[in-house]
């Protein structure tokens, strides 16, 4: 069954794209939690990090070049950028996409939430 993403990948279902080429796509998360809030995805649909294979490993690299690609983009490479992945419940992970989360624009403070 295909996920929303792979719907904005293919162009049925709209979303702000900023880029996209023939192995990733990326574009502006819905409900930002940070003024730049963007999802690199793959365009296959991987659903969780579990899922990965090693014939994945190049495209899966991409990610990060087009990461870097869109944090100068959003003007936030020098001043700094969080990117994160959540896998399956205990990271409420809520799409089962694969997708790599870019937050910036503002100070992000620690990784994890204090107990
Ligand atoms: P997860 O918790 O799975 O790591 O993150 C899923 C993210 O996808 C959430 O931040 C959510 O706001 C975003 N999202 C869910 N549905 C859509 C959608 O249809 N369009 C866009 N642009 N983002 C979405």
């Amino acid at each position: 069954m295909s996920t929303i993403f792979s719907k904005i990948v293919n162009g049925e279902s709209h979303a702000d794209i900023v880029y996209q080429d023939d192995r990733v796509t990326a574009f502006r998360d819905i409900n930002p939690q940070a003024p730049v809030h963007i999802l690199i995805i793959p365009n296959k649909e991987i659903p969780t990090v579990n899922d990965v294979t090693e014939a994945d490993e190049q495209m899966l690299g991409h990610l990060f070049t087009v990461a870097k690609i869109v944090a100068e983009q959003e003007n936030v490479d020098e001043s700094g950028y969080r990117l994160l992945i959540n896998c399956n419940r205990d990271a409420n992970q809520e799409v089962f996409h694969l997708h790599m989360h870019l937050f910036g624009g503002q100070a992000l403070g620690p990784m994890l939430m204090r107990r």
